[in-house]
């Protein structure tokens, strides 16, 4: 849904005929789009920019769209598992988070948002039998 840009933000449910306040609820600065949702926001951009900085890459976070086509991580074929892995829980997470935060009123610390995708993530990796790549996991959930 959300590569599909069909998840129901508020500029969504606007063009289907209901009427709301759009501002986001993570940074409460802008208005809630996909493509500020991922990843123009400052709060979701934090977020992106801190899980490629855990992988190693060194650039600034793109627009999802860029993300979902972006296949030049550099490395080995395990990278881009570690890559397409670890976007698809941050896009995960952030989408919990702000229904979380809409719906029951909770807000989940920057850091706690991090480190919860970084476990999925590497839990994922491991699953998928990268078991060479173990140390390497490990020593990135204790950065
Ligand atoms: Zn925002």
């Amino acid at each position: 849904m959300v590569a599909q840009q069909a998840l129901s933000t508020v500029d969504n449910l606007k063009t289907r005929g209901f009427h709301m306040a759009n501002r986001c609820c993570l940074c409460q600065h802008q208005e809630e789009t996909h493509v500020h949702l991922f990843f123009n926001c400052s709060y979701t951009n934090q977020v992106w920019s801190s899980i490629l900085q855990w992988m190693k890459i060194s650039r600034p976070s793109k627009n999802l769209k860029q993300e979902l086509s972006y296949f030049d991580v550099g490395g080995t074929k395990w990278r881009m598992y570690w890559f397409h892995i670890s976007l698809a829980a941050t896009v995960y997470q952030v989408c919990l988070g702000r229904n979380r935060h809409i719906f029951r009123g909770e807000c989940k610390r920057l850091d706690a948002i991090i480190n919860k995708i970084k476990f999925v993530a590497a839990i994922r990796i491991l699953m998928i039998n990268h078991r060479a790549r173990l140390s390497l996991v490990l020593d990135a959930l204790n950065s």
